[in-house]
């Protein structure tokens, strides 16, 4: 039986849901918990109701954390978001607090799958993730910049006209405002990105893909379509054993801190994290983003 739990039912848990239930993803179970029990029930009650016209038939309830001892994936999208002007590093002192109640709580029923981690600062509470719960690194996953590589993938398709799907490019480093495009190994149908982007081009693309959250949450409060559908995109890859390359936030041992490289997914979680090459330029972008993310967990003093 593969059974997914959603821990946190607010804008990013529920467009994760609904892209779940809209695209037919091949689960059984698919339960909502939440700290506002009514809240999740009342999304249950709604999304269940999709059902009748989903292209797959799987179970929707409001659970508790009992639920999550035989789940596939606990996904924790739990936490405070962003207000207008605030960074992801301003939530960390509040969603640790939240973090260490949610895992005790989901370690306790004897889970044993993969934790997908959305709440921000991510890099940071995927490492508390992967701490507190004392799982093997390859089990706790990081949406990290799935959704920034997203970004990318449909602006650079906007500007050279070709569908996004024919682009292959991720964004590295940290989710967040270190985050960067290694351009040298963004690739557009079979060339790379320079022979259809100017180089004004690629700056005002990478510009826009680091701003864009910052940019929706002005104008609507939150973002969630691009997160929900990211978060689709990895339960993919571990439910139907993809082995898809994704740019999810990893452990790396060498800095014992998580951030985004691309990583092979499979039903174990991360099988393998790619080496790439990069330019100079962009060792020194992708050193700096770590650092930011080792001096973020260190406000948090978590070993
Ligand atoms: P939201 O406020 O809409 O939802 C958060 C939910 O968490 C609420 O329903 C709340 O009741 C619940 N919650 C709070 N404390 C809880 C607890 N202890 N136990 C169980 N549930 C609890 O927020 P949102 O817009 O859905 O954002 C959630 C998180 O996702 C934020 O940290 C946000 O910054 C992050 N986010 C990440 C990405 C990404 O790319 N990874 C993108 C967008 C947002």
């Amino acid at each position: 039986m593969k059974k997914i739990v959603i821990v946190g039912c607010g804008n990013v848990g529920m467009s994760y849901a609904y892209s779940m239930v809209v695209s037919g993803v091949n689960i059984d179970q698919l339960v909502l918990i939440d700290i506002n029990k009514d809240r999740a029930e009342g999304e249950a009650m709604d999304l269940s109701h999709a059902m009748s016209y989903a292209p797959k038939t799987f179970e929707i309830y409001d659970g508790d954390y009992a639920d999550c001892h035989d789940a596939t994936i606990v996904c924790i999208c739990a936490g405070r978001n962003q207000n207008v002007g605030e960074t992801r590093t301003d939530l960390i002192h509040k969603n640790y607090e939240v973090f260490k109640d949610i895992i005790g709580k989901i370690n306790k029923t004897g889970f044993n799958g993969i934790y997908l981690v959305a709440t921000n600062p991510l890099d940071v509470m995927t490492d508390i993730t992967y701490r507190l719960s004392g799982f093997s690194s390859n089990k706790v996953i990081g949406s990290g910049t799935t959704l920034d590589s997203a970004r990318l993938r449909y602006l650079a398709g906007q500007k050279a006209g070709i569908n996004p799907k024919n682009i292959h490019g991720y964004v590295i480093g940290e989710h967040g405002d270190s985050e960067f495009i290694p351009w040298n190994n963004v690739i557009i149908g079979l060339d790379k990105a320079e022979k259809f982007l100017s180089k004004d081009e690629m700056n005002e693309i990478s510009q826009e893909v680091c701003l864009s959250a910052y940019e929706i949450i002005k104008k609507k409060g939150n973002t969630s379509y691009g997160i929900g559908m990211s978060l689709l995109k990895i339960t993919n890859a571990i439910i139907n054993n993809q082995n898809a390359i994704i740019s999810v936030s990893a452990y790396n041992k060498l800095h014992d801190c998580y951030f985004s490289i691309p990583s092979i997914i499979c039903k174990s979680g991360i099988k393998k994290t790619l080496y790439i090459t990069l330019t100079p330029e962009d060792e020194e972008k992708l050193t700096k983003s770590i650092e930011k993310i080792k001096v973020d967990k260190k406000m948090i003093n978590i070993k």
